[in-house]
């Protein structure tokens, strides 16, 4: 990120020139200290946490009634984000953003929730979540922005996202979030759900891939095709061959799509699509992913059952990606007012 190019006098950065403080935010040892000139009354009008620790009952507030722009520290939180929250609680725009992803924005929910400062940031932040959002690509993105509409309490981003979570999230998403510790903050009860949505909704796909199999087995029609089958050594010719040239004989007949041939068809455009055997794919592909592979089996289909009106294989395999799609379009999102509230805006 840029250095701030906020007016600077002995290494205050001065984002109110009227300020009547200087807040030192230290962060962790490998964060550099910074220092921000500010009003009390703006920081206080948007955050209670401010309008306390600025009030007589703490000694910040009461260093402010006997110095001239006491230095006030805040510690464990990142300078620069609290930069930029003081940054637009002035009114002001952030110079520091263009390196903005979901892991940031994510820590910036933290922050604005631990002061308490979300209301007035959400429009802000509204616009960041609607440019990331056409960003995502790693189950760690879904989280983050789903953990910022969770922390900003905007039930409608809240419930679109977590939809989308279900949609785009492979069942094993949960221990890539294990792995990052803002994701923390998102309660339980959110990666309990999604997880149950997921596998759900992954099930009632694989149910339909198997129902396809049990409604060949019982259409008993069969209507010839372009091909020939040897009745010796049952291998399948072109239509002009004569002749099976591994048995040495004259033995080819009209081949014909019968019930057992559309069966095996099937599994084995399945496999060829890569959704089968399913035990790997449902493992590790999203339900949005694997619907894209139901999608093209129409386009590995034997030419004369894809463009025929007569294959029930045809029938079953359209009306299959059209259940999948069906599946997908159906799940819905989490309700926000259905998971507890962050920590700090329970006693609110
Ligand atoms: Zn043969
Ligand atoms: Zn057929």
């Amino acid at each position: 990120m840029s250095e701030p190019t906020n007016q600077c006098v002995s290494g205050v950065e001065t984002i109110d020139m009227q300020g009547d403080v200087i807040i030192v935010a230290q962060g962790s040892s490998t964060d550099k200290t910074r220092h921000f000139l500010v009003s009390t009354k703006v920081l206080g009008l948007a955050s209670p946490v401010f309008l306390k620790l600025f009030g007589p009952e703490f000694l910040e507030g009461q260093k402010l009634a006997n110095t001239y722009r006491p230095e006030i520290a805040l510690n464990q939180d990142i300078p620069a984000i609290m930069g930029v929250i003081f940054t637009i609680l002035h009114y002001q725009e952030p110079e520091e953003m263009s390196e903005m992803n979901t892991q940031w924005l994510a820590s910036f929910a933290i922050h604005c929730d631990k002061y308490m400062c979300t209301k007035a940031l959400w429009p802000r932040v509204q616009i960041w979540v609607r440019k990331l959002r056409k960003k995502i690509l790693t189950p760690e993105d879904h989280g983050n922005l789903l953990l910022a509409a969770y922390l900003f309490r905007d039930s409608k981003y809240f419930y679109a996202l977590s939809r989308e979570a279900q949609l785009k999230l492979p069942v094993a998403f949960s221990l890539q979030w294990e792995k990052s510790e803002t994701l923390d903050s998102l309660p339980d009860t959110v990666k309990f759900q999604l997880s149950e949505g997921i596998e759900n909704l992954l099930d009632a796909i694989k149910h339909e891939i198997y129902s396809v199999e049990e409604s060949l087995r019982a259409h008993k029609a069969s209507h010839p095709i372009q091909a020939k089958d040897c009745s010796s050594c049952g291998r399948t010719h072109p239509a002009e061959a004569q002749f099976c040239k591994p048995c040495n004989k004259y033995s080819l007949q009209p081949k014909l799509c019968t019930s057992d041939y559309r069966i095996s068809q099937y599994l084995l455009t399945l496999q060829k699509t890569s959704i089968w055997p399913s035990s790997k794919p449902f493992q590790t592909l999203s339900a949005s992913e694997i619907t894209s592979s139901i999608t093209l089996l129409q386009t590995h289909l034997q030419p004369d059952c894809a463009t025929g009106e007569i294959c029930p294989l045809k029938k079953e395999v359209e009306k299959l990606v059209r259940t999948a799609h069906a599946l997908l379009k159906q799940t819905a999102g989490l309700f926000l007012s259905e998971i507890e509230a962050p920590q700090d805006q329970a006693t609110e």
